[in-house]
């Protein structure tokens, strides 16, 4: 399963981040998923709930931030944010559009417990 691999690379950062902070553990680990990064929250919080253990993120909690598909028109340069997975532009109708977000998946922010 591919999440499991996104989670153990997303574990490393966290771990690297708490080092460096010096913090004792992690409170909480927020991503940002895009609706086409081709990953699913369920599984991927899964598979941090099995992975976190014996990591300094064995307590966190995971939250995940789904970012739905954005688009830009080529034809009227709007730029838009769709709930259908189209490339249609909801302006003009245009099929002329970039992906401008909704693809990626990106550790967001972390909450750390320091002393
Ligand atoms: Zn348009």
């Amino acid at each position: 399963m591919h999440e499991f691999s996104i989670v153990q690379s997303l574990l490393g950062l966290v771990e690297e981040h708490a080092r460096e902070n010096r913090a004792k553990g992690v409170i909480r680990v927020v991503v940002r998923v895009g609706v086409l990064s081709g990953v699913e929250p369920h599984l991927l919080e899964m598979a941090f709930d099995t992975f976190k253990e014996g990591t300094i993120a064995r307590n966190a909690e995971l939250v995940i931030e789904v970012e739905r598909l954005r688009l830009r028109c080529e034809d009227c340069g709007r730029e838009s944010e769709k709930e259908e997975l189209n490339a249609l532009c909801p302006h003009c109708g245009s099929l002329n559009t970039q992906v401008i977000g909704g693809e990626d998946m990106f550790l967001k922010s972390l909450e750390l417990e320091c002393d």
